[in-house]
């Protein structure tokens, strides 16, 4: 029987017999690694090579990560931006033509307003709820597919496998960037896509301590992606790697706690009457509701609520004296985050309208409620300063 999830996060990587019965795979620090004979060197006919290229701290993760996205290999860059950037440089070059979803991560987008256009790549936005409907955009030089579902401020649920329809209709691949639901919650490669990326900065990561992603392939895509990620000379440092390995392990019930804490505090949202909306696809009431029961298992921490309109000065009253939410980048970590997120700018095939100020909240791991009753005293605050 083929072993289930949570006994793949467990297993998967880990070869303590090669490590003296290690239960974890050792920090290996390594640039120069020797080869025996002159024979060796030339065929590079052993594991390991250069540091560069390789250790088998490296390779625990990228094995671990695979299993679980059920890809055929993954490879690991310093950050999650560097996976989303390598995995383009590998699939487009001049006069190629590329889909972005208009929900993408800011950072992606702006990778592909200067870089990917200045070195002549055509990129269109398209509305992340096209669909089927794809295929009207889709031209003889369009190379890929860009989808991140949901959305990490937005949250639009992508139908990934109507998009893969269309792409290799096309002959294009689909990328997908699956740091929201992590390998655990949705499976890229059951719903059509070529490549998957993980930012593992967040939940993979979970500890708020390490900058990692990750680029996982299937058999085909692999080639592409290899050669371009080696091309370039991307590596990262051991340490980080255990820090990531060490996070990975508790990963499904971490993840299990965030999104029980995060529907608790959604659905409490919903009955406030400072809330106009809240936008987290495991409601009923979100759009994108459907697709996400159809194709993901789970949902993670992370959601938006919209305010009703209010001054600055209340949603400062508000947001300043929070006890247990930090106002910061990133999440996915173990600890409560809400940050007030600006649309402007970071939309132009579609529009998102907001009637007030749109907060993301990340649903730590401390008590929800004690977290719903920080949020209470902060509406008290707001509403008071509101006059
Ligand atoms: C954070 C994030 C990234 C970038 O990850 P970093 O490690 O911060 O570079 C990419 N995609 C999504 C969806 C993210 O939330």
């Amino acid at each position: 029987m083929k072993p289930k999830q949570d006994t793949l996060i467990v297993t998967a990587g880990r070869d303590p017999d090669a490590h003296f019965g290690v239960v974890n795979t050792p920090v290996y620090r390594a640039s120069t690694i020797l080869f025996p004979t002159v024979e060796a060197l030339k065929t590079r006919n052993q594991p390991y090579t250069y540091g560069r290229r390789g250790t088998p701290t490296l390779a625990a993760l990228q094995e671990a990560i695979a299993t679980l996205e059920g890809g055929a290999k993954t490879v690991l860059t310093p950050s999650g931006l560097a996976a989303v950037t390598t995995a383009l440089i590998a699939f487009l070059k001049t006069g190629d033509h590329l889909l972005m979803t208009d929900s993408i991560y800011g950072p992606s987008r702006h990778f592909c307003d200067t870089i990917l256009k200045r070195n002549g790549v055509e990129v269109d936005y398209y509305d992340p709820a096209i669909g089927a409907g794809i295929a009207a955009m889709m031209k003889p030089n369009t190379r890929v597919i860009f989808a991140e579902s949901p959305g990490s401020i937005t949250f639009e649920v992508q139908d990934i496998p109507a998009l893969a329809g269309a792409a290799h209709e096309g002959g294009a691949k689909v990328i997908v960037d699956n740091t929201w639901a992590s390998p655990l919650y949705f499976k890229p490669f059951e719903h059509g896509a070529d490549v998957s990326i993980q930012a593992i900065t967040k939940y993979l990561g979970g500890h708020s301590d390490v900058m990692m992603g990750s680029i996982t392939a299937t058999e085909e895509a692999a080639k592409t992606v290899l050669a371009a990620h080696g091309a370039i000379g991307m590596t990262v440092a051991p340490d980080d790697v255990f820090l990531a390995l060490r996070g990975m392990r508790t990963l499904s019930v971490r993840l299990e706690r965030h999104m029980r804490t995060g529907l608790t505090l959604a659905r409490w949202l919903e009955g406030r009457p400072e809330v106009a909306q809240v936008i987290h696809p495991a409601l009923p009431s979100h759009p994108g509701h459907a697709l996400w029961r159809r194709d993901f298992t789970g949902a993670s921490g992370l959601f938006s609520i919209v305010l009703k309109p209010c001054t600055d000065a209340a949603l400062g009253a508000m947001l300043d004296n929070l006890d247990y939410y930090g106002m910061g980048w990133s999440w996915g970590g173990f600890e409560s985050l809400i940050v007030p997120q600006d649309l402007t700018g970071i939309r132009t095939a579609t529009t998102f309208a907001c009637e007030g100020p749109l907060l993301r909240i990340h649903a730590g791991l401390e008590d929800p409620d004690d977290l719903i009753a920080d949020l209470e005293a902060g509406f008290a605050r707001l509403n008071a300063a509101n006059g």
